[in-house]
């Protein structure tokens, strides 16, 4: 035997004998793996494995067949595998208000429909059904991963931890008396006791959430930002979105909305703002410079009548952009495939211009940029080992998903929520071939109809 031959044996001995293949409790081999990493590697075919919470391979079924050793497989050749989505704004228990109006402008519809409605509503049972029933629609439409402001807060982070799915939830401050809180002190020491509560929970992210710089005092939103700070956590608020909203701060306090936070320091720390549909070049600025993460919420801008967001502009000033839904009381779904939809053709139609954004780039807005802007891209968002196993397959044959084309102009304009078929939020599987595992979804429907027929019965005709 020669010295080569001897050599080549001697690797394929130690490649047979000395890699021990890896153990995973789950081999997903999709047709395609979308990974959103930092090439946006696709996989035709590819296989991801996971073991506990975690994605340990991600390769070609063939690697990582050769690699892992798994209690599991789901084969999904006609299917796509996806980083769940993440949407970062929106209002969970307000499915209870689906279909509640149409017409309004936000300043008509908070007055006249919402804040009335909120205020004979609004109670922790109400609020824990019409969780349940947003987190089944979430669940169904990919979502793994939202970030949610609403009052009772700690009955909505209950009911996501139940559910099983991870969530950046604050609890609201607003100025004036709620369900939850007669005024700002009883709702920072409500806020911060549901702060220590959430600390450190592997799915649940505690936030500090004041409505907004028109519905907030100066001073309960620095003690706001102080509170946040204290629990190293995120601060999560409305800004900008409406012409009439920039009219009013600025009458108020002489500057614009986020120029005005930014005088009051509100951005010294991890901050989520949600819409920012009409703000100067210099508060983009201000933004890019203070990482403050945005959520742009495309259709309940549009069904409001409140703008299209410069999202262009904002991306280009390299600020951490991802997609929301907003409450169902103005949207009126919780379906974040549509707002991937509705964010490409919005720009497009408000430009003129069919190349003001492409498909890639808003699907990656519902992913990593998400992620990014919830201040979690080093856990979830990509399909990358070590991150956590959120994990979407979505596709199948129905009609109207074949020819597919492009795989980011599928995932951008053909699929839909209806096409997902399994969910995984850090490796438990919460639907399965169409079937929700955690929750009860006819039951959630049925107590929230009560309760709607509860809510519209007490309010003054
Ligand atoms: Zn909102």
């Amino acid at each position: 035997m020669t010295l080569v031959s001897t050599l080549l044996v001697a690797l394929a001995l130690g490649c047979a004998t000395s890699q021990p293949k890896t153990a995973a409790d789950v081999v997903i081999v999709a047709g395609r793996v979308v990974t959103m990493d930092a090439k946006t590697a696709v996989l035709e075919p590819g296989a991801v494995a996971v073991a506990g919470t975690k994605i340990v391979a991600v390769g070609s079924p063939a690697d990582v067949a050769a690699s892992v050793d798994a209690k599991r497989t789901i084969d999904a050749p006609d299917s796509v595998l996806i980083p769940g989505l993440v949407n970062v704004h929106t209002h969970v228990p307000m499915t209870l208000f689906r279909g509640f109006t149409d017409g309004l402008s936000l300043e008509a519809w908070l007055q006249t429909k919402i804040f009335p409605a909120e205020k004979v509503g609004v109670t922790p049972e109400s609020v824990r059904a019409g969780t349940r029933l947003g987190l089944a629609e979430m669940i169904r439409g990919g979502t793994t991963t939202y970030c949610d402001m609403y009052y009772f807060e700690d009955a909505v982070a209950e009911e996501t931890k139940r559910a099983g799915v991870r969530g950046v939830l604050g609890e609201t401050v607003i100025g004036f008396p709620v369900a939850d809180a007669p005024d700002t002190d009883a709702s920072l020491a409500l806020t911060e006791s549901f702060m220590k509560h959430w600390h450190d929970d592997p799915l649940i992210v505690a936030a500090v959430a004041p409505h907004s710089t028109y519905t907030v005092s100066a001073d309960v939103l620095k003690k706001c930002r102080a509170l946040a700070n204290k629990y190293d956590a995120p601060l999560v608020t409305h800004f900008c979105e409406t012409r009439a909203e920039v009219a009013d701060v600025q009458k108020r306090f002489g500057k614009t909305p986020i120029a005005y936070a930014e005088s009051l320091d509100l951005f010294s720390g991890r901050t989520v703002a949600a819409h920012v549909v009409h703000p100067t070049a210099d508060e983009i600025a201000i933004l890019a410079k203070r990482h403050v993460g945005v959520g742009h919420c495309p259709q309940s801008n549009m069904k409001l009548g409140s703008g299209a967001a410069p999202v262009p502009a904002l991306l280009k000033a390299g600020i951490a952009l991802g997609l929301g839904t907003d409450g169902a009381a103005s949207n009126d779904d919780l379906d974040l495939f549509e707002e991937i939809d509705t964010a490409a053709k919005l720009q497009k139609l408000v430009a003129l211009d069919p190349t003001a954004i492409d498909a890639k780039t808003v699907f990656s807005m519902a992913t990593i940029g998400g992620a990014r802007a919830l201040g979690l891209d080093s856990k979830i968002g990509s399909i990358e080992v070590g991150k956590e196993a959120d994990l979407v397959l979505v596709g199948g044959t129905r009609a109207g998903l074949v020819p597919r084309g492009d795989v980011w102009g599928f995932l951008a304009y053909i699929v839909k929520a209806s096409d997902v078929q399994t969910v995984m939020v850090a490796g438990h599987i919460l639907l399965e071939r169409g079937v929700l595992t955690t929750i009860d979804e006819s039951a959630a429907a049925r107590e929230v109809t009560a309760w709607r027929a509860k809510i519209e019965a007490a309010l003054p005709k």
